[in-house]
């Protein structure tokens, strides 16, 4: 049977990866609306290949040439959030949400309240606004999917199990660009230093965020809403060989590991076959050849991020909002070259400490909120950004 899919952020690494399953199996799909941001030639050119049926650019002022690519071609041209949103409305069985940052939550909502299957790779979404989105998914019949290649692998390590056996739960993280350089040389690294990953080939903010563990931060709090379990029962690893993406330890002592590839077409190709496991072109991993697998405990002065999640996490309700935006706000700022690359875990520590004090575990989290939060947090971050540089 032909499943209408979209993809958002398909000008993307994760959506280029989703459109090269798509592809793979021109037959089995068919191509609703596809995504993306200021890269209209790729936008163009794979919605005229996929005879998609509408294109849309986040932004405004691309919509123009989007049109002139797309001339003559069938397929709608549309920009701006509200469009990108109305896209998300468009009645498709599966939807991809790998747009980056906070800007993948609005569509995200809209996707789930058609009841369809969202695959979710944008972790930010579930980091700002966890409880709306799961609530959003069960009051309309969604299923949310994971993508994200730990929370892929933990949600594969859990099937068949009972949720009560569940002990702990180990993420592991590469170490990023930076994990054998001494400390005291952080401060010096430059944005192109820090976007070179050891392991996966992905975007450039997720490749940043790697080096300094904020995607790893990030991640702790996806596992703790998605799979709704105590972050003291959550671990992160260092694990270079990036093989093994998460284990599940369960209370008779049981680890159950899942072992792989850094391909992300892995834990999207499970979600599109989801719940069967479809033939997928990525690599054969050779253990004989691998010979060893690594581990160690991350260094809390390397990484602070860490720390920075465990405090989000027992603040709870919007932190997580304001949390992601001022690390938006310090990454943007680091490629920038406005603030060194440790002054990102200060930026972001100053939010949180002056945002908590205003009351962020109690208010109710809803798209307004959220929205507010992560508003005020992208000031605040500016604030100690400029006051950074002064
Ligand atoms: P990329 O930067 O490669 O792609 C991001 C996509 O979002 C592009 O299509 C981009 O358009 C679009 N975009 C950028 N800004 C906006 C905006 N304001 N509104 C709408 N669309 C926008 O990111 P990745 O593919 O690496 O990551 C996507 C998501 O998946 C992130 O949440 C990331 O954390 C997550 N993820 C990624 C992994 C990976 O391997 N890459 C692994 C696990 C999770 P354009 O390029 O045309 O401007
Ligand atoms: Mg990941």
């Amino acid at each position: 049977m032909t499943r209408r899919v979209s993809v958002f952020g398909a000008t993307g690494s994760i959506g280029a990866n989703t459109l090269d399953l798509i592809r793979r199996a021109p037959d089995d799909y068919r191509v609703v609306a596809l995504t993306g941001g200021r890269n209209i030639a790729a936008l163009a050119r794979d919605a005229r290949e996929l005879r998609a049926e509408v294109a849309v650019t986040a932004h405004e002022d691309c919509l123009p040439a989007l049109r002139e690519a797309l001339a003559g071609s069938g397929v709608e041209a549309a920009a701006g959030e509200a469009a990108i949103c109305e896209a998300a409305a468009r009645p498709a069985d599966w939807i991809m949400s790998a747009i980056v940052g906070a800007a993948g939550l609005p569509p995200g909502l809209k996707a789930l309240e058609q009841g369809t299957t969202l695959a979710l790779a944008n972790k930010e979404s579930l980091v700002t606004a966890g409880p709306l989105l799961l609530r959003t998914a069960a009051r309309h019949g969604a299923t949310i999917l994971p993508v994200d290649s730990e929370h892929s692998a933990i949600f594969q390590a859990l099937r068949g199990e009972r949720p009560e056996t569940v002990e702990r739960i180990i993420i592991t993280a590469s170490g990023g660009a930076f994990r054998d350089w001494p400390i005291e040389r952080l401060a010096e690294a430059t944005p192109e230093q820090a976007a070179t990953h050891p392991n996966w080939d992905m975007g450039q903010r997720i490749t940043v965020d790697s080096a300094s563990m904020f995607n790893k931060a990030l991640e702790v709090i996806e596992t703790k809403e998605f799979f709704g379990i105590d972050p003291d029962r959550i671990e992160v690893i260092v694990h270079p060989e990036s093989l093994v993406h998460a284990l599940v330890g369960h209370r008779d002592g049981a680890l159950i590991a899942h072992v792989g590839p850094p391909d992300m077409r892995h834990a999207i190709g499970y979600a599109l076959s989801f719940p069967d496991r479809a033939e997928l072109p990525v690599e054969r991993l050779n253990l004989a050849k691998i010979g060893s697998l690594t581990f160690r405990d991350p260094e809390e002065a390397r990484y602070p991020a860490l720390g920075l999640a465990r405090e989000v996490m027992r603040i709870g309700g919007l932190a997580g909002a304001a949390f992601n935006a001022s690390k938006e706000a310090a990454l943007d700022a680091f490629l920038d070259e406005r603030i060194r690359f440790t002054d990102m875990a200060d930026v972001v520590s100053r939010v949180i400490e002056i945002m908590s004090a205003q009351g962020l575990d109690s208010a109710a989290v809803d798209l307004d909120t959220v929205r507010e939060a992560d508003k005020a947090a992208r000031i605040r971050a500016e604030e100690a950004i400029n006051a950074l540089q002064s």
